[in-house]
C-alpha cells in the first residue's frame, strides 16, 4: 500500500464529465489499496476569467482582494470532485486553504507555502477518506486568503505530498509526460521517461509550463517523487528523480523557450564606471527582474552599447523608469523590442561535454536565424531570436541535438 498524492490540472477538470472520469482514476488507485489525497486546479479558463474581472471592476490593484477573487475557482472544483467521489461510493471530503491549514507567508499572488498541518488530513486518509485539497490557495499571517502564483497547484500537490510523506505525488494533465519540448509546437518531441529534479528545474524556470517552477524546486528539496502523466491516457508518465537514479544519460534533455521575454538596448551610453549600477539599481529597486545582459566593448572607450531583457509584463515600467533617468545614465537612445523569444537547451550531460554552445549556434545559422543575446550556465545555453523564428528554431535544435522522436537505430 501507497501513500499517493493525486493532482489535477485544469483542462483534467474543466467541466462535469471531465471531473467524474479524474474522480474514477482516484477511485481506481482506492480500490488498489492505497491513501490518497487529492489536489484540484479551477476549471481550465476559469482563473484568467477572474484575473480579468479584477482587473475590469478596479484599476486600483488590491492583492487581497485580487486573491479572494481569484481563488474561487479552486474552491468550487474541490467541493465538485468531492461530490464525484461520493457517487462513486468514495468517502471524501474537500478541504480549502485556510481549513487544513496551507500556511503561506503574506505575498500576496505569489506567496511560498510555508507548512502544512497533517494531522487531521492524515487521520481521515488512514480511516479511508480521500481529502480533495483546493491547490493555489494557503492562508497567509494575517489569516486572509493568499495565492501562490499561476500554475501553483502543482506546489500546492508537492508540498502535501512532503508533509504527508507520501511516496509519490502524480501530476494529471492533458499531455502524457514531459517531452524534449512543447509537444504543441515541435510534432517530434519525444516522451521522456525520466528527468532529473535539476534538469526540469531548469526546463520549468525557463519557459517549459508543464510544471510549476517552485514545484520542482520543492520536490527536489524534500525528495518527493513525481510523476507527470495523462489524466486521459493509460500509460506511464515520465518520472522525476534525482541524477544518479538516470541510467543513459543525454548531453541535451530539453529545450524550453519563452515568449514572456523583452529586450531594452540603451545605445552609446557612457562607459564609466558606475553607469551599470545605475541602470541596474532603479530596476531592482522597483522589483523588475533583468534576465540576460550583454555589454559591448567601446570602440573609442567614451561610449558603449549594452542590451538586457525583462519579462514581456515589466517592459513598459522598465522604459518609463529609464527614460525618467536618461540624463544620468548618458545614453543616446533607448529601443525596446517585446518581439523576442528565448530558447534554451538543458542538460546536465553539458557539464561533462564541450561543443553544445557550437551545435547550437550552427543550427540556428543554417537557419538563418541570428542570436540577439546568449547566456550560460552550468546545464544551460539561452539564446534570445526574434519571436518569428520561434518554431523554426525550436524544430532545428531538436533535431541537432538528436532528440526527434524516431527510432534510436536510424540515428
Ligand atoms: P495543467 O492545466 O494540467 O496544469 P498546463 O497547461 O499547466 O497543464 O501544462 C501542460 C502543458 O505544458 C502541455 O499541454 C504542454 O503544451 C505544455 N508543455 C510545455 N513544455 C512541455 C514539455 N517539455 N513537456 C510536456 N508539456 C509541455
Ligand atoms: N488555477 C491556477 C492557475 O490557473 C492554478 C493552477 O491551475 O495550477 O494558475
Ligand atoms: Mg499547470
Amino acid at each position: 500500500m501507497a501513500r499517493i498524492v493525486q493532482k489535477f490540472g485544469g483542462t483534467s477538470v474543466a467541466d462535469v464529465e471531465r471531473i467524474k472520469h479524474a474522480a474514477l482514476r482516484v477511485k481506481r488507485e482506492v480500490d488498489a489499496g492505497h491513501e490518497i489525497a487529492v489536489v484540484v486546479s479551477a476549471m481550465a479558463g476559469v482563473t484568467n476569467r477572474m484575473v480579468e474581472l479584477t482587473s475590469q471592476i478596479s484599476s486600483m490593484f488590491d492583492a487581497r482582494e485580487y486573491d479572494a477573487v481569484v481563488a474561487t475557482g479552486e474552491q468550487a472544483n474541490a467541493g465538485l470532485m468531492a461530490l464525484a467521489l461520493q457517487d462513486l461510493g468514495v468517502q471524501s471530503r474537500s478541504w480549502l486553504g485556510w481549513q487544513i491549514p496551507i500556511r503561506t507567508d503574506g505575498a500576496h499572488g505569489k506567496a511560498r507555502i510555508q507548512g502544512i498541518e497533517t494531522d487531521e488530513l492524515s487521520r481521515r486518509m488512514a480511516a479511508g477518506e480521500v481529502p480533495v485539497v483546493a491547490g493555489f490557495q494557503g492562508l497567509g499571517p494575517d489569516n486572509r486568503i493568499t495565492t501562490i502564483g499561476r500554475g501553483g497547484s502543482d506546489t500546492s500537490a508537492v508540498a502535501l505530498a512532503g508533509a504527508l510523506k507520501a511516496d509519490r505525488c502524480d501530476i494529471y494533465t492533458d499531455v502524457d509526460g514531459i517531452y524534449t519540448t512543447d509537444p504543441r509546437i515541435v510534432p517530434k518531441a519525444r516522451k521522456l521517461e525520466q528527468i532529473t529534479y535539476e534538469e526540469m528545474l531548469e526546463m520549468a524556470s525557463l519557459g517549459a509550463k508543464v510544471l510549476q517552477t517552485r514545484s520542482v524546486e520543492l520536490a527536489m528539496n524534500l525528495r518527493v517523487p513525481v510523476q507527470v502523466r495523462s489524466t486521459f491516457v493509460d500509460d506511464p508518465g515520465t518520472f522525476v528523480v534525482s541524477e544518479d537514479k538516470i541510467v543513459e544519460q543525454q548531453v541535451v534533455s530539453g529545450i524550453s523557450y519563452s515568449r514572456d521575454e523583452a529586450k531594452i538596448t540603451l545605445l552609446r551610453a557612457a562607459d564609466q564606471p558606475g553607469v551599470a549600477a545605475n541602470i541596474f539599481g532603479p530596476l531592482a529597486d522597483a522589483n523588475i527582474n533583468v534576465d540576460m545582459i550583454v555589454q559591448n566593448v567601446s570602440e573609442d572607450g567614451k561610449a558603449t552599447d549594452l542590451t538586457f531583457t525583462v519579462a514581456s509584463g515589466d517592459l513598459d515600467a522598465a522604459v518609463r523608469l529609464l527614460e525618467g533617468a536618461k540624463n544620468d545614465l548618458q545614453c543616446e537612445k533607448l529601443i525596446a523590442d517585446s518581439g523576442v523569444v528565448k530558447v534554451s537547451v538543458v542538460g546536465v550531460g553539458m557539464r561533462s561535454h564541450a561543443g553544445v554552445a557550437k551545435t547550437m549556434f550552427t543550427a540556428l545559422a543554417e537557419k538563418g536565424i541570428n542570436i540577439q543575446v546568449i547566456s550560460t550556465s552550468e546545464i544551460k545555453v539561452s539564446v534570445l531570436v526574434s519571436e518569428d523564428y520561434l518554431e523554426l528554431a525550436l524544430r532545428a535544435l531538436h533535431t541537432a541535438f538528436g532528440l526527434d522522436d524516431s527510432p534510436k537505430e536510424e540515428s
